[in-house]
């Protein structure tokens, strides 16, 4: 992978799901390739103008590994085409702050999601590069997992 500023491949791959199940999740030349993309056109220079760390709890799943997170088959985190998205300190904050920086700086993506898990609390951006049909739409919407 390329030298990016503030984000690794290897947490894109991680996976304490993968870790447990025996699951191998190595990407192929592709998946690398969306990722390094990802990082590039979206994700350094959101970090960038955050100015404070944003942690991957998911990125590139494989089919198995999306499977048995819960993921929908249509997932593009099997592509590499998606990353959800975490910090340490407020989440409305960084929520608020991705949403108007998306708007400002005109980048384009496919969709964010602003996700939740009632019976955790847990609390995620999902933004997506492309999705299945290549397209980048630009949405924006809340979402609220139950699993
Ligand atoms: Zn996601």
């Amino acid at each position: 992978m390329k030298k990016h500023k503030y984000f690794e491949l290897s947490e894109f791959i991680r996976s304490d799901t993968a870790k447990k199940k025996g699951i191998d999740n190595t990407p192929s030349f592709e998946v690398v390739e969306h990722l390094e993309g990802m990082v590039e056109e979206i994700l350094d220079p959101l970090r960038a103008a955050y100015g404070m760390p944003i942690h991957v709890s998911s990125g590139y799943r494989c089919p198995a590994l999306n499977k048995a997170v819960g993921g929908v088959p249509t997932s593009v985190h099997q592509k590499g085409d998606a990353a959800d998205l975490q910090v340490s300190g407020s989440f409305s904050k960084f929520r608020d702050f991705t949403v108007a920086w998306l708007r400002k700086t005109g980048t384009r993506f496919d969709q964010l999601l602003i996700e939740s898990n009632k019976k955790t609390g847990a609390k995620w951006l999902h933004i997506g590069r492309f999705n299945n049909a290549g397209q980048q739409r630009g949405l924006i919407m809340v979402k609220e997992v139950d699993k």
